[in-house]
């Protein structure tokens, strides 16, 4: 295991103390589904990582997804067995959706079912990917019901992060042309860094290659101007939406919210629990110098920290241990 994370993991338990202990506990005895919800890019892999090691053997990550894309996979082989299954139609469905062009409801019920069919039995789900659009709501409710009936405890539990964070995030992403290398200029690993006296900014270089690395294509989603294109905004815009009329149709008990950012004067932790981000600066030398300093933004005219796992994974914990108790 990494020591950062072995680290993170220790910190998680320690912190997270009663609750911890409350969830682990509870964990031996029940089943939860829990759907995450949140924007893009938020970390929710992350996340589910940190809570599969804590809890060793109780968690296990799905993604609708990862279904869709090992589905398609599967049909590229031999489509005959799904075909009998599920008809032609829903075939023809999974392959050729796309990320612009979505799976019909239909099969996103038959997908869905299968996927909830096939679990592993005996331990709680992390499950990602659904919903994304209003009209999947009352499929996600009324196999929200079918699983409890089966035993499970469903949660569903909306992640947020300031917006500021998640813009830095997206622009900073960058990916080598060669080797598709990827990384981030704001939290740098192996890369070497450069300054670029023509476009007077800094460079990463793939570790392997050498070369350049590149904004991550349609990733990045800039304009010519260099700001973030509109779709981000609007697709942020409708998660808001169906987590608003989501929860409008579940109680307080199977509906959850957390922040993965704080307040910089509430924030009471160590520095582990915050994001470090590099900041560059160039020595009389001609060196870049990296200095690396907590991630901060503006959200609702407050500055606030953003999290790093160790920060966050203690407050789902925390929230988790609250609606087992509801
Ligand atoms: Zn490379």
């Amino acid at each position: 295991m990494n020591p950062e994370f072995a680290k993170a993991i220790q910190y998680i338990k320690k912190r997270s103390g009663s609750d911890f202990k409350k969830l682990r506990d509870h964990l031996d005895t029940h089943n939860l589904f829990i759907f995450l919800l949140s924007k893009k890019i938020v970390g929710k892999n992350l996340y589910s990582t940190h809570l599969e090691e804590i809890f060793p053997n109780k968690f296990d990550n799905v993604s609708f997804g990862e279904t869709i894309r090992y589905l398609k996979e599967e049909i590229k082989k031999n489509k005959k067995p799904l075909v009998d299954k599920w008809g032609q139609e829903t075939v023809v469905d999974l392959q050729t959706c796309s990320v612009a062009k979505l799976l019909p409801l239909t099969s996103v019920r038959k997908v869905f079912e299968h996927l909830i069919n096939n679990l592993p039995s005996n331990k709680s789900i992390l499950f990602d990917g659904l919903p994304r659009e209003k009209e999947q709501i009352p499929i996600v409710i009324e196999k929200g019901r079918i699983l409890s009936k089966r035993g499970y405890k469903v949660i569903f539990l909306e992640i947020d992060l300031a917006d500021e964070i998640l813009d830095a995030r997206l622009v900073s992403r960058r990916v080598c042309p060669q080797c598709q290398y990827s990384g981030s200029i704001l939290t740098p690993t192996a890369e070497k860094i450069a300054y670029d006296q023509k476009t007077r900014a800094y460079v990463a270089f793939c570790p392997k290659c050498a070369i350049p690395l590149e904004y991550k294509k349609g990733d990045h989603q800039l304009d010519q101007l260099g700001k973030l294109v509109q779709a981000v905004y609007e697709r942020r815009k409708k998660f808001k939406q169906v987590s608003t009329l989501l929860q409008t149709q579940l109680s307080a008990k199977q509906y959850a919210f957390l922040r993965t950012d704080v307040p910089c004067e509430e924030f009471k932790g160590e520095k582990i629990e915050l994001n470090l981000i590099a900041k560059y600066s160039t020595n009389t030398d001609g060196e870049v110098i990296i200095k690396r300093v907590p991630q901060t933004a503006i959200h609702n005219e407050r500055t606030v920290y953003s999290l790093a796992p160790a920060g966050a994974v203690v407050r789902i914990i925390k929230t988790l241990a609250e609606v087992i108790r509801r």
